[in-house]
């Protein structure tokens, strides 16, 4: 059977930034049929037809995240990286059971999915139960499965056997669920040795998988990669044969422009997080120059740690505003092209068929209603475009279709139970947080 969504206004996100008022998009069997002017096309007989009002665009593409760390929301404010990772984090997760970590990643995904985030990659331990919250939510996720040595785990903490744990994890479910791709998680370059640098790469490789890495983050990180292999961490990791297969690199935000050209050189694509490194005083990402050599860039929330919250709005606003302030020029990323960061950008630097409202696309779909002081006046395209960037929110965002399935419906998850998810998580933190 097809559907066909019609709304005030859609924002396909094409190559030409299309928009049509009114507008409409068909679905049939999960993926994108028909994309036009629903006063001008006749239906096919059998379609069914909801008019929706508001506007129609592709679901947003979460490019870096740890989800379930919405069980240390906002864990060590106000610490550096490494003091952050050392004294909040890693203790906290050190007593995370897999129920914890279920019930993380479910308010997530709900989180997510409830801002209009319909695929999101994601790092962390635990994979086997990460995958089953993500399918159980109806999101998009691109799981790549944690891989550096954490102190105090005992075998499960030794990359070796992470490493064996996520291949395994690729050859039983990448692809097989729909939704759910499999990918490889080392942590960065100064919190893994070589050798396992070089392992992952080469599992990797074999799979023709996605490793999903921490780099150049922070300054004084890169100092320490620096002091102890003689060059810095892109460097480093491509003289390791990393950067010869599919690689995206989180944060980047130190990098100078020799370090650019060979990320583009190998076609490494970049998550920009603008809300966490701001938190977390890592500095500001040279997202403009990045674009320039001709880097795929989209954007990440990264962990609720150091965020704290999941909304892909914020990202791109921040992406713009950082852009446009350190720039000192109002036209140094353009409202069309944050947007694109959030969606298109995404969906390239990860490689999937999603991000835009084109025949032949998976049919990821967000609609917002428009009734709200934030979308008021709309006068033409160019200022309803302004609002979605510069005003755009997660609360206005009412149904969300993955895959063509109904995940949200009048603002709520059909297939988890986001209240529970939230009791759960706020109980099971307390003692997570220990003695
Ligand atoms: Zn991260």
């Amino acid at each position: 059977m097809t559907l066909r969504l019609v709304a005030d206004a859609v924002f396909t996100v094409d190559y030409q930034g299309t928009v049509l008022q009114p507008g409409a998009v068909e679905v049939a069997d999960g993926v994108i049929t028909w994309v036009g002017d629903p006063t001008r096309t006749p239906l096919a007989a059998g379609t069914e037809v909801r008019d929706l009002g508001g506007i129609l665009m592709p679901g947003l593409v979460n490019c870096h995240g740890h989800s379930p760390m919405t069980l240390l929301r906002s864990a060590g404010d106000g610490m550096p990286l490494a003091q952050w990772l050392n004294e909040a984090v890693w203790p906290r997760e050190a007593r995370l059971s897999d129920e914890d970590v279920y019930w993380g990643m479910t308010l997530g995904a709900d989180e997510l999915l409830g801002n209009g985030v319909t695929t999101t990659c994601e790092q962390y331990r635990h994979p086997g139960i990460v995958a089953e919250a993500a399918v159980d939510s109806g999101i998009r996720c691109v799981l790549t499965p944690g891989i550096f040595d954490v102190p105090g785990h005992g075998p499960d903490g030794e990359w070796q056997h992470q490493l064996v744990e996520a291949c395994a994890m690729f050859d039983e479910m990448d692809g097989r669920q729909g939704r759910l791709h499999l990918g490889f998680g080392p942590h960065a370059a100064y919190s893994l040795p070589p050798e396992a640098v070089v392992a992952v790469a080469e599992a990797a490789q074999q799979r023709d998988a996605m490793v999903q890495i921490h780099l150049s983050e922070t300054e004084a990180e890169g100092q320490i990669v620096q002091e102890r292999y003689g060059m810095g961490a892109p460097a480093h990791l491509a003289a390791l044969g990393l950067f010869d297969g599919r690689v995206m690199a989180a944060h980047c935000v130190w990098l100078d422009e020799a370090e650019m050209e060979l990320l583009a050189h190998h076609d490494v694509a970049v998550a920009h997080c603008p809300g966490s490194n701001g938190k977390l005083g890592a500095g500001v990402a040279k997202l403009e120059r990045m674009r320039a050599h001709g880097i795929r860039v989209g954007l990440g929330t990264d962990g609720p740690a150091s965020n704290d919250d999941l909304h892909l709005w914020d990202e791109m606003r921040l992406a713009a505003l950082f852009a446009r302030a350190t720039a000192t020029d109002p036209a140094a990323l353009s409202s069309a092209e944050a947007l694109r960061l959030a969606t298109r950008g995404g969906a390239e630097a990860l490689g999937l068929p999603v991000g835009t409202l084109e025949v032949g696309r998976a049919a990821d779909i967000i609609r917002l209603r428009t009734d709200d002081a934030r979308f008021t006046p709309a006068v033409n395209a160019a200022e309803l475009l302004g609002h979605l960037v510069w005003a755009g929110a997660g609360h206005l965002v009412t149904d969300v279709w993955v895959g063509g399935d109904a995940v949200v419906v009048d603002g709520v998850n059909v297939r988890i139970d986001g209240e529970r998810a939230r009791v759960e998580v706020g109980q099971r933190a307390r003692r997570l947080v220990g003695p």
